[in-house]
């Protein structure tokens, strides 16, 4: 087997490569020793189809993800939160108007009105029917006011008589001015234990529609805190009330109770367009810490309070945005996979052309221009190492008759065969090439004439003795030139002294090697 490995630095246009020949191929590297693409082209063809593979799947994935996140947003706007805002509504027309509903009935009650106007005498009949309501209808509180007696009762009898002057008073004297029938107030309940309580104050009027006191019930803040939370936790919303003047009235967090939206950040932006006493649904939006949230508002006469749902939208975005970031990994991956696939196979044709070029097609052997890169190689390592170079010209003797006698393809057969014979007969390290028709070349490195000599011989007597399976027995052999190179000598003063020992080794009888001008062995 023939093999040669050497490194040799060529001028190209755009920079330095170095070449290699293993076997029959010759490849090009870069200085830093490391496989560059012989032609930018194909960079940046690849770098193209990556450009084009990325801009593709950027643009379907922000395309998708917009249109979807629109799509999301129509919903939350359109849809999903005016509905829940009516889903609510009418869960609360249940859950908190009703206590509204039942003080309005307690103060049109004849037997209240009747019960005061005729001297507000027997409390206990009063005290069993503030209780019955508080029972039946699972109220925190029932309480009565009469405006003649100031007196306040509730279901265990009289609390207390009001004053004018005493602050925890003050509700009634605020009830008995106000306009509207009733009023929503939040206050700690004196009666119990001064539990926060959620009250509906109404005022009660006698039949001649002189203000006669007020009455009510009242649920504690905890009760209608949970209901709220229920309300979150089923609408997947930030659910809560705010009374006119924009303080938090009502929320399943405790910790925004009491707190104005007026002065509350992102929010307080859109508070003026909330507090606008629309009966009618408003949809609006803020920004906080780079979120949008969306809020869905009404205003709530029977309460006189807001009913706020928010949504954040970033929130709902946020499977979007995780299928968004798949999508550009699962692009990049493929993208990856196809420059992969893409510069593999490019790789592979690329090498293959290379060792084409290379490789003399009938013998599979260097071509004589692979030959002359590596001698050239060669030759400019002699100056920084000097060592002995020798080049054997080999050439088939009456090739001619060959193909004449058996035919050009059986020419070819031993022209195959002579390739392989030389190739198992050289030594690992010397460099084989076909140098023209019938003509072949060896060069050994580094190796001495001496030694040279003996392989020459044995190459001529491998021909010699090989038995190429002609039609006939024919004996086919080979004149051998053998030259070493000489100190300042050129490769084209170097071939032709070759040529000419080979040319003198046919004028010498043929099947003979010829070194210096003189006959080694016939
Ligand atoms: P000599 O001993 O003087 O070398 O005699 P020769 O017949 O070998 O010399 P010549 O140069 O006259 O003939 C070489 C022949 O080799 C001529 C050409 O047709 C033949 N030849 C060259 N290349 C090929 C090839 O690829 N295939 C075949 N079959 N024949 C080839
Ligand atoms: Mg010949
Ligand atoms: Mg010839």
């Amino acid at each position: 087997m023939l093999s040669c490995h050497v490194t040799n630095w060529v001028h190209n246009v755009d920079t330095y490569f170095a070449y290699s020949v293993n076997e029959n191929s010759v490849h090009l590297f870069n200085g830093q020793g490391g496989s560059v693409p012989r032609f930018p082209k194909r960079l940046r063809l690849l770098l193209l189809v990556a450009v084009l593979l990325i801009a593709g799947f950027l643009t379907t994935s922000v395309a998708s993800y917009l249109v979807s996140r629109d799509a999301v947003r129509e919903g939350i706007v359109g849809s999903a939160l005016p509905l829940t805002g009516d889903n609510i509504y009418s869960e609360i027309q249940k859950d908190i108007l009703r206590p509204v509903f039942i003080s309005s009935q307690m103060a049109h009650d004849t037997f209240v009105r009747d019960w005061i106007l005729h001297g507000e005498k027997n409390s206990e009949q009063l005290e069993r029917y503030l209780n019955e309501v508080k029972m039946k209808n699972g109220m925190f509180t029932s309480f009565l006011v009469s405006d003649k007696s100031q007196r306040y009762y509730h279901g265990s009898g009289i609390l207390k008589e009001l004053k004018e002057n005493d602050p925890r008073d003050a509700w009634y004297f605020r009830v008995k001015n106000m306009k509207k029938p009733f009023e929503t107030n939040v206050d700690p309940d004196w009666a119990n234990r001064e539990k926060v309580t959620i009250f509906i104050n109404y005022q009660i009027f006698d039949y001649q529609n002189q203000f006669i006191g007020a009455t009510g019930v009242g649920l504690t803040l905890d009760t209608m805190s949970h209901l709220l939370k229920n309300y979150e936790q089923r609408f997947q919303r930030h659910i809560y009330f705010v009374n006119e003047a924009g303080e938090v009235m009502l929320t399943g967090n405790p910790a925004q109770a009491r707190i104005s939206i007026l002065k509350q950040p992102g929010i307080r932006d859109v508070a003026a367009k909330m507090l606008n006493h629309q009966v009618k649904p408003v949809q609006l939006s803020y920004k906080l810490n780079g979120q949008l949230i969306q809020v869905n508002t009404r205003f709530i006469p029977e309460l006189g309070w807001y009913l706020i749902v928010e949504q954040n939208e970033t929130a709902d975005l946020l499977p979007l945005q995780h299928m968004f970031q798949l999508n550009l990994f699962i692009s990049a991956l493929i993208t990856l996979l196809v420059l992969c696939i893409a510069m593999y196979s490019i790789n592979r044709n690329h090498s293959k052309l290379e060792t084409l070029a290379n490789t003399d097609g009938l013998t599979r052997l260097l071509n004589r221009q692979a030959f002359e890169l590596v001698l050239s190689q060669k030759l400019s390592e002699l100056a920084r190492r000097p060592r002995s170079l020798v080049g054997i010209l080999i050439d088939i003797d009456f090739f001619k008759r060959i193909n004449d006698e058996f035919g050009h393809t059986a020419g070819d057969a031993v022209l195959r065969e002579v390739a392989q014979v030389l190739k198992k007969t050289a030594r690992t390290g010397d460099t084989l090439a076909r140098w023209g028709g019938e003509e072949f070349i060896i060069l050994l490195d580094d190796c001495g004439k001496a030694m040279a000599l003996e392989l020459a011989e044995r190459l001529r007597v491998a021909i010699a003795e090989h038995d190429f399976a002609l039609p006939r027995p024919t004996q086919i052999t080979i004149s051998l030139g053998l030259a070493e190179l000489q100190v300042g000598e050129t490769e084209i003063e170097f071939f032709q002294r070759a040529d000419n020992l080979l040319y003198a080794a046919k004028s010498g009888g043929r099947n003979c090697v010829m070194v210096d001008a003189s006959r080694c062995r016939a």
